[in-house]
């Protein structure tokens, strides 16, 4: 059976990082087929994109895409060059080379199309193929990314393009979290999480999963895993959960520099909206807007008050419904 892990920039930071990754592909390596999707080292991507702004304001998105996707192909080839070092055959693959076809939308184009034939080439040689993340080729034959954060997405499309089994984002923390846990550190991991509850949290701002990565899991039934490559654990699962199993809320995501919130899950009603709404007016707090999409009840606040408001309906809404239990 084929796997598909994807490593984030911060598993890959530095050659420690690098080992250590390629030592999670060797565990994994017994008993599967693995292919494996990188991202950019560390702040690679943020450094290339850097010297560009210095050198224009507005540079030219053909031109930033072919810049800022050489982070994701240094990453490729270091981390084979890591693998060969614990004796495993590996080779690395850029988007053009994996058959990764895209739009001409530069900067965030969209996955049309798979041609796996080099992929499974190299698989059937016994090779494990490293592709570069967050990039692809257009019809126009140039080099075009998928958005910041889009590795997520090339990992999950090839994941459905070779039907794996299952699909590993390995990340720097063990989890999905009620709330970014930088946010508010009494954020809670959840074991599984809903695929349309992921989709709101991750259209709302949580980094952890990039969206479109999450509605092609949902769309192709990829199961996806998110693990930590630093501290190990169970992790969180995605998919599609039963009525029963799901909370009323899997949990709350924002900008708080906007001034935004979001409550994502099953229970984004009406009823949801006046009751958060009432719950921050007594705290002094006065919504200045709020709108029901699918799964999610969005606010709008000050952006001064606006992490004051998540942490409050953390507490009061997300994980009250645990402590309940
Ligand atoms: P990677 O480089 O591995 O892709 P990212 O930085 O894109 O990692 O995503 C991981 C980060 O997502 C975490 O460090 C965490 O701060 C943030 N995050 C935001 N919301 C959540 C959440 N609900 N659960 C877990 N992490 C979250
Ligand atoms: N390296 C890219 C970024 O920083 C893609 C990714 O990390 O998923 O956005
Ligand atoms: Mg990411």
């Amino acid at each position: 059976m084929l796997i598909v892990q994807k490593f984030g920039g911060s598993s890959l930071a530095d050659a420690e990082r690098l080992r250590h990754a390629a030592a999670l592909c060797l565990e994994r390596r017994r008993g599967h087929e693995l292919v494996v999707v990188v991202s950019a080292m560390g702040d690679t991507t943020d450094g290339l994109s850097e010297r560009a702004h210095e050198l224009l304001p507005d540079p030219p998105l053909r031109e930033l895409d072919a810049l800022v996707t050489t982070g994701e192909q240094q990453a490729a080839a270091l981390l084979v060059m890591a693998m060969r070092e614990l004796g495993l055959e590996a080779v690395s693959l850029t988007g053009w080379q994996a058959g990764i076809l895209t739009d001409r939308n530069y900067g965030s184009s969209e996955i049309r199309f798979i041609a796996p034939d080099r992929i499974r080439a190299e698989l059937s040689r016994g090779r494990i193929p490293v592709v570069t993340g967050f990039q692809g080729v257009c019809a126009a034959g140039d080099i075009t990314s998928l958005g910041r954060g889009g590795s997520d997405t090339t990992a999950v499309a090839l994941a459905a393009a070779l039907e794996a089994e299952l699909c590993e984002i390995y990340t720097d923390v063990d989890g999905v979290y009620t709330a970014d846990p930088r946010l508010l550190p009494e954020a809670r991991r959840l074991d599984a999480v809903d695929c349309r509850d992921m989709l709101a949290l991750a259209r709302a701002g949580a980094q952890v999963l990039h969206p479109r990565s999450v509605e092609l899991a949902a769309a192709n039934h990829v199961p996806l895993r998110l693990l930590s490559s630093f501290t190990g654990g169970p992790g969180t699962v995605v998919r599609r959960l039963s009525d029963e199993a799901r909370p009323r809320f899997a949990g709350i995501a924002g900008r708080p520099e906007q001034g935004r919130l979001t409550l994502a899950g099953a229970g984004a009603d009406a009823a949801a909206l006046a009751e958060s709404t009432v719950l921050l007016a007594g705290a002094g707090l006065r919504v200045q807007a709020g709108s029901l999409e699918e799964n999610a009840v969005t606010l709008t606040l000050p952006p001064e008050r606006t992490l004051e408001a998540m942490k409050l309906l953390h507490r009061e809404m997300v994980l009250r419904q645990y402590t309940a239990l």
